[in-house]
């Protein structure tokens, strides 16, 4: 657990995604629960003795990022999209996901099930606990649904899955021009730290350079689709796993992943959405 700023906290260790939390004066707020159920309840001790969860605001509709809610007792908050994702992800898959990356959990995953946000928003909304605002911002990019959570006090942004940092980039739900526009919202606002969904804590720097892997992304796959190749051609012949270190989730899934991405811009060059 990383203390990023006064009453910030992150967790960039675990398998999935980088969960937070905001310590205010009238409890905590979580952004995004532990993938793995072990970790989850392992986070959940060291949390709770920092004050009872108020609110747990869910950054995109992914299970890497919500497989842990229901070990939370918490108001949950998300995107409208990531809700309604939620609802249609298959328990059965989930439950297949985590007993896979999490045996030692295997035999509680009876009672495990998806829990779903009870407040939603579509544009913006703002938060308000003790003595901080947070502001939840739609960003499309990664999902469409994706969300930034700035917190004008500590000067920080949780950006879902819209910053890879040195993390090889996912784009199989994307929306990549919005993505590159997102980016630049993320850089005007007023922030020093930002806590990306994966990777560890950076800075507005890196911003710049998680919109050039996308634009390189573009333009490789819309270069295949003007050469001619096929879907497959085209998922054979392009990688950017070697870009970035493969941890061990990346290894799991890394190349399924890639070939995802590139199915998913190689429909929007053929539709000329990109
Ligand atoms: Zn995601």
């Amino acid at each position: 657990m990383e203390q990023v700023t006064d009453n910030v906290y992150a967790e960039t260790g675990y398998m999935g995604c980088n969960p937070g939390f905001v310590e205010t004066s009238d409890g905590i707020v979580m952004i995004d629960s532990p993938h793995r159920p072990t970790d989850a309840l392992e986070y959940r001790a060291v949390i709770e003795k920092r004050g009872k969860v108020r609110y747990l605001i869910n950054t995109e509709p992914h299970g890497d990022h919500h497989a842990g809610n229901c070990l939370f007792e918490a108001v949950g908050v998300a995107h409208q999209g990531t809700r309604e994702a939620m609802e249609r992800t298959p328990l059965e898959f989930m439950k297949e996901r985590l007993s896979s990356i999490d045996p030692d959990y295997a035999p509680n995953l009876d009672s495990f099930y998806i829990k779903l946000p009870e407040i939603t928003f579509k544009e913006s909304m703002k938060l308000y606990v003790g003595d901080h605002i947070f502001e939840l911002i739609n960003l499309p990019g990664h999902t469409a649904s994706e969300t930034a959570i700035f917190i004008p006090r500590e000067r920080v942004v949780f950006t879902g899955d819209n910053l890879f940092h040195n993390f090889n980039t996912c784009l199989q739900e994307s929306v990549p021009n919005e993505w590159l526009n997102s980016l630049e919202i993320l850089k005007g606002l007023d922030a020093d730290t930002y806590v990306p969904g994966h990777g560890e804590v950076c800075s507005k720097e890196y911003l710049d350079e998680q919109a050039s892997n996308i634009k390189e992304w573009i333009a490789s796959v819309k270069d295949g689709v003007e050469k001619g190749w096929s879907m497959e051609e085209a998922q054979e012949r392009i990688s950017f796993l070697e870009r970035y270190p493969i941890d061990e989730e990346m290894k799991m899934v890394g190349q399924e992943l890639q070939r995802m991405s590139i199915a998913r811009l190689y429909k929007l060059a053929k539709e000329g959405q990109i």
